[in-house]
């Protein structure tokens, strides 16, 4: 019993894939001879699949698969803005689709290669329990930092100062911890734990495009990587001796990754691809700076849709971008924030409504008397300070009307 479960953690590490821009893993982490025969397995069912659909190469119609977003964060910096986590879903949506300004950078060589993989992703809206939701858990943790390189399996856990998953089958869980890098499991690997440790792995500084995020990794496209390989997508380098390909044909042989940024349509060659238009640095699925990566070409577009048919059909199906009932007043009791809370009876009221409506807050006591009233005009973005001093110490509750909506929040004067 004992071997079988050190075999399954020897698997876990199989299966896992660590980029800390510039480093990845993948390489070095699976040199088992189960792995590379599961892979090979894997890798002819690929083949079959490119030959049966050689007449449609393209996926014919668009996909939208749900993200779950888990921030767990020790530090404040690590506590990143919800609308830190949407910029990052809006850059996988355009790079994901081809509708990223920067092909202009594409070089001449490869922008006929450049790929529509018609997946797009949104922010989970309805919870595995079918209630309304933001797709973003937060979690503060007394850990640190988190090593999921080195086995440390703590962020996928509540219990170990994680978060636990979402049903894997049904979203893409990422979590965003201090951890140095990015990670993610391809699919089709046995896991134990019914799945729990299935996903993304990505550090605040290295997630969206504002906050926390830090260059060269602040445009979004680590997590494009890491999504990339979720799809089993394969680095387009190889990080061992000789030219070992990724699998997909129209990526050039590439010998080893390139670093940095390189100067705007470069050719890069090396001895696996050593003519023009040489290696595709521009690709996300390489290492080079996020300014630089600007595409996924139509083979990698082709393998992420065989993988989303196969092996994570089950998104397909999922139920988490449909919004369940309800979902509008919850996003908008989000849109509003009380601070502090609990006060000495000075409440502000911050506001970030999708669209300018009429605010008027009534303030109640517990026994539902109406004891404060006021009309706040047409409001979208901004903070309302309410004076509420002179009340006794208890339990309050707010009721915001925003246009036909009403918000009810719970105020404690102490
Ligand atoms: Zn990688």
């Amino acid at each position: 019993m004992k071997s079988n479960y050190l075999f399954l953690i020897f698997f876990i590490s199989s299966a896992v894939l660590f980029s800390q821009t510039p480093k990845c893993h993948v390489q070095q982490n699976n040199k088992s001879q189960v792995y590379d025969k599961l892979r090979n397995e894997h890798e002819k069912q690929f083949a079959e699949w490119v030959q049966n659909h050689k007449t449609s190469t393209t996926q014919a119609s668009v996909n939208i698969i749900p993200v779950v977003v888990h921030v767990v964060w020790n530090t404040p910096v690590q506590n990143i803005s919800n609308a830190q986590v949407i910029s990052q879903i809006n850059i996988l949506n355009e790079d994901f689709r081809k509708l990223n300004a920067d092909t202009i950078n594409t070089p001449v060589g490869f922008k006929s290669l450049i790929g529509d993989s018609k997946i797009e992703f949104c922010l989970a809206k309805r919870d595995p329990f079918g209630n309304p939701t933001t797709g973003i858990t937060n979690t503060q943790t007394t850990e640190f930092s988190f090593a999921p390189l080195l086995g440390d399996t703590n962020i996928y856990y509540t219990a170990s100062g994680g978060r636990d998953a979402w049903d894997t089958a049904q979203y893409i869980n990422i979590w965003v911890c201090n951890n140095g890098g990015g990670m993610a499991t391809f699919p089709g690997v046995p896991r134990p734990f019914t799945g729990m440790q299935d996903g993304v792995i990505m550090d605040p500084a290295m997630f969206g495009n504002m906050g926390s995020a830090t260059p060269p990794n602040d445009l979004g496209r680590l997590c494009d990587h890491e999504i990339g390989h979720y799809f089993y997508l394969l680095h387009i380098f190889n990080s061992s001796a000789g030219c070992m390909n990724d699998t997909v044909a129209d990526t050039p042989p590439q010998g080893v990754p390139i670093l940095g940024c390189p100067v705007l349509n470069a050719v890069i060659t090396d001895s696996c691809s050593p003519s023009a238009p040489g290696v595709m640095y521009c690709n996300y699925m390489d290492y080079t700076d996020d300014a630089c990566k600007n595409m996924f070409s139509k083979g990698q577009c082709t393998r992420m849709n065989w993988c989303l048919n196969t092996f994570r059909s089950s998104l397909l199906t999922s139920q988490g971008c449909l919004a369940p009932l309800g979902y509008d007043e919850f996003i908008e009791k989000n849109n509003i924030t009380v601070s502090p809370n609990p006060s000495n009876g000075v409440f502000n009221f911050s506001l970030n409504l999708k669209e300018e409506k009429n605010i008027v807050i009534d303030i109640l006591n517990v026994i539902g008397e109406r004891i404060y009233s006021e009309d706040f005009g047409s409001k979208k973005n901004g903070s309302i300070r309410i004076e509420l001093s002179s009340l006794k110490s208890g339990i309050y509750f707010a009721n915001i009307k925003t246009g036909n909506n009403l918000v009810t929040k719970k105020l404690l004067i102490q």
